[in-house]
């Protein structure tokens, strides 16, 4: 029992060795791929149920790297954020997704939103607000047209400078939604209070939506609460049709999903406004 206990450590030592290995590869190979040209966005498409058009999309980063392929954003983002990277990235993404609405505003005419993910740590720069200000300035963007997406965990943080920072992004004119709603602890009350402007209810309460009686009743309260807050509601993760048709019932009022679309190329999106698609 003895020998078989310290294989099984070895087997853990060694495993351990190669998540850390990675982890450090990972990291020096995250420092070089701004300057290499190594990220790029793709948008997921938000759709307005009433109408069935495409209303927003949310950027979401994408890390191609010539030594170790595709890496996912669950798996650098962490990273990125647990020795600070994520800040530049931040604002590399933030820049790439204005300059592209500006482009897609050349050529498509309706009003779209372009929604942009924001790290805690992003958030708890005492000059946060500026550098979007400054963005917006340098890309030409009008500040309706963008929507910071933030979490709970960043805004309960510190909630002092929070709200200081919404207050002064609010100011400026962009948008803000609570990303993954209903994953953390606070409270819609509480959503008021910080002049948020959209809540995203995670994928997870959608996931059973059709199967589970519980889902829809806290899916349902959240959307109905939500409203008389004026508060608005994506839902997000959204693959089938069953699942949508209990949220037409409520109703949502936004939807995003593999369902409607994966994250897709900015030339594909261009293609889909022109289309003028209607999702039903
Ligand atoms: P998130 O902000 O909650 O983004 C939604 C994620 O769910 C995306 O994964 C999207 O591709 C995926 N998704 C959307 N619809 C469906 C669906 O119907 N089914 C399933 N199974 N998945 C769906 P992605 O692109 O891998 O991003 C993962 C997370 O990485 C994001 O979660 C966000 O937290 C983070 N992230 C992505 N891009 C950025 C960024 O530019 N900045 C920051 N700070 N975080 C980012
Ligand atoms: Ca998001
Ligand atoms: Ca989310
Ligand atoms: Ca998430």
């Amino acid at each position: 029992a003895k020998r078989s206990g310290r294989n099984i450590f070895r087997f853990f030592a060694a495993d351990m060795n190669l998540i850390a290995k990675r982890k450090i590869l990972i990291i020096s190979r995250l420092r070089q791929a701004l300057e290499r040209d190594a990220f790029y966005l793709l948008y997921q498409p938000q759709i307005d149920l009433q109408s069935g058009k495409v209303v927003a999309v949310e950027a979401l980063i994408r890390w191609q790297d010539e030594e170790l392929g595709n890496i996912s954003p669950t798996e650098f983002i962490p990273l990125a954020e647990e020795n600070g990277l994520i800040i530049l990235i931040g604002e590399w993404v933030l820049r790439e997704a204005c300059t592209q609405l500006k482009i897609w505003q050349t050529h498509y005419a309706e009003p779209i939103k372009v929604s942009v993910n924001m790290s805690a740590m992003q958030l708890k720069q005492e000059n946060f607000a500026e550098k979007v200000e400054y963005i917006l300035r340098k890309t030409g963007l009008a500040a309706r047209f963008l929507e910071l997406e933030l979490t709970e965990t960043a805004i309960m943080n510190d909630p002092n400078h929070a709200i200081k920072t919404l207050t002064q992004l609010k100011a400026l004119g962009v948008t803000l939604a609570l990303d993954d709603f209903g994953t953390g602890y606070s409270s819609l009350n509480c959503l008021q209070k910080l002049s948020l402007d959209k809540l995203k209810i995670d994928k997870s309460f959608l996931d059973n939506i059709h199967q589970k009686a519980e889902d829809v009743t806290i899916v349902r309260a959240t959307v109905i609460l939500a409203q008389s807050l004026s508060i608005e509601v994506t839902a997000e993760g959204v693959e089938s049709l069953p699942q949508l048709e209990i949220l037409r019932q409520f109703p949502c009022q936004y939807v995003q999903g593999f369902y409607f679309s994966k994250p897709i190329l900015p030339g594909e999106v261009l293609k889909l406004l022109q289309s003028e698609h209607r999702f039903t």
